[in-house]
């Protein structure tokens, strides 16, 4: 998360934006913990969605509306300006579906694992329209992939956990600035101030296991490729890496990890490209909503954007800026081959698509571009059984944190990755 770019111009830039749902519970009573000067995070907002015909739906503020079972609530409040009552009548089979998911009992994610999300809207009988307009969308901006590509499973737990599971589990905030300066930067101070010592940027290559192979002894990290290796008699190791890493690090490491059955699954493990821009104007731009999800304009790729001169209000951008937009392609390997400037140009027509002449007479006064190959975990059907346990079945001294874990909490993304951190 909290990896930084600079822009040509020296400006900072962050891989993407990340929300902050009503569910996150654990990582608000985090939040509360380190006790910082400012609330980091923005007020519950309406959110638009977006395609190349204009605005096609509007997400309100679920939790300022008269509270309603879950499920009908969601349905009758959240707005879809295009798509007709049949259509949407289409959907209730799946949304039956979803509501009656909970990935917290144990084997409900792998009876649906290795079917993919598309085949069970197309079983559910979801019109294509209504799969291609709210649900395809929907997978490509929470899972970073197609429904086809995805497990329904996976989509199902993620659907209930972001949406489903209360009225108002869908009311997001974001960040007030960049996660890395508003949120890691003062909690890793404090836990500097207990003794905790962090090694930035080092990679953790190597591994070392006793003779009896139930034990890490030995890791060995390396600060940069051409850097003297620096090595380690851990007690305890806790990956706290994703499914592509964990991959690489099986790979790498045949003679230990690779011994292992265990391990041996995660090099199935992959990634999928996400590519973050954010471009800064000359002058201020009306934006109807400071958080927009799209569809339609390339297809396989997920794409949102965010206002960021009014959630990151407050901020410095200096004075030849007036307006700064965050726009994220997710799945987005076709995009991610484009140079910089290519990809400046082909955000900028986007914007301009959904906002009209207005960013188009506006300059654009320096840009971000921060590419992603591979790096966010890929739900693939039949992934599950791939996916790391907590605890380490193999090596009694290790463990994992992260989204790609297997957990009974039933979280996602980011509070997902704070949960199993603790459960480790
Ligand atoms: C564009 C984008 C938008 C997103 N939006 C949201 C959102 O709105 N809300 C939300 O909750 N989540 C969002 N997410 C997902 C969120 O970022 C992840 O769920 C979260 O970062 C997962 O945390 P993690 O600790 O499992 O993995 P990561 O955050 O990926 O951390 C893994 C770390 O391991 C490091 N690493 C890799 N290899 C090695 C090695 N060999 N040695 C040492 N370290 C290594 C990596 O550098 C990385 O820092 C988004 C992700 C992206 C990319």
């Amino acid at each position: 998360v909290s990896d930084s770019a600079r822009t040509p111009g020296g400006r900072p830039a962050e891989a993407g934006q990340h929300g902050f749902w009503k569910e996150y519970r654990n990582i608000f009573g985090l939040l509360d913990a380190l006790n910082l000067p400012e609330d980091p995070l923005t007020d519950y907002a309406e959110q638009g969605q977006w395609s190349p015909r204009g605005l096609e739906g509007t997400w309100p503020v679920y939790s300022s509306l008269p509270s309603l079972p879950t499920g009908p609530g969601q349905a009758l409040f959240t707005k879809f300006l295009n798509l007709n009552p049949l259509d949407l009548l289409s959907a209730l089979p799946l949304v039956l579906a979803f509501s009656d998911f909970d990935e917290t009992v144990p084997g409900a994610w792998e009876a649906y694992d290795d079917v993919s999300f598309r085949d069970l809207c197309a079983r559910l009988g979801v019109r294509r329209r209504v799969y291609e307009e709210i649900f395809e969308p929907m997978v490509l901006t929470g899972l970073f992939a197609p429904g086809s590509e995805c497990s329904a499973g996976a989509a199902l737990g993620m659907a209930y956990f972001f949406v489903l599971r209360h009225q108002d589990s869908f009311d997001v905030r974001w960040c007030r600035g960049n996660v890395g300066d508003r949120i890691f930067r003062p909690w890793v101070e404090q836990m500097e101030e207990r003794g905790v010592s962090f090694l930035s940027s080092v990679r953790a290559e190597t591994f070392e296991l006793n003779p009896e192979r139930d034990r890490i002894v030995g890791v060995a990290a390396r600060k940069g490729a051409d850097a003297p290796l620096i090595e380690f008699r851990p007690d305890e190791v806790v990956f706290a890496v994703g499914g592509g890493a964990l991959a690489n690090m099986v790979r790498a490491n045949p003679g230990t990890l690779g011994t292992l059955p265990e391990f041996r699954r995660f090099a199935n493990l992959r990634g999928t490209s996400v590519l973050a821009t954010r471009l800064y104007f000359d002058r201020p731009l009306a934006t109807p909503y400071s958080a927009n999800a799209c569809w339609g304009f390339d297809a396989g790729v997920g794409m949102t954007w965010f206002d960021l001169s009014r959630l990151h209000d407050g901020a410095d951008w200096g004075e030849d800026v007036g307006a700064v937009i965050e726009i994220d392609y997710y799945h987005a390997d076709v995009l991610l081959v484009l140079d910089d400037a290519a990809v400046a140009d082909k955000a900028r027509e986007d914007l301009a698509t959904m906002l009209g002449a207005e960013v188009r007479a506006a300059r654009l006064v320096d840009a971000a571009v921060v590419r992603l190959p591979k790096a966010v975990n890929w739900y693939y059907p039949g992934s599950r059984r791939d996916m790391p346990d907590v605890q380490s079945a193999a090596l009694k001294n290790v463990r994992f944190a992260g989204d790609i874990v297997k957990t009974d909490h039933g979280s996602w993304s980011q509070e997902k990755a704070f949960v199993t951190g603790a459960e480790a």
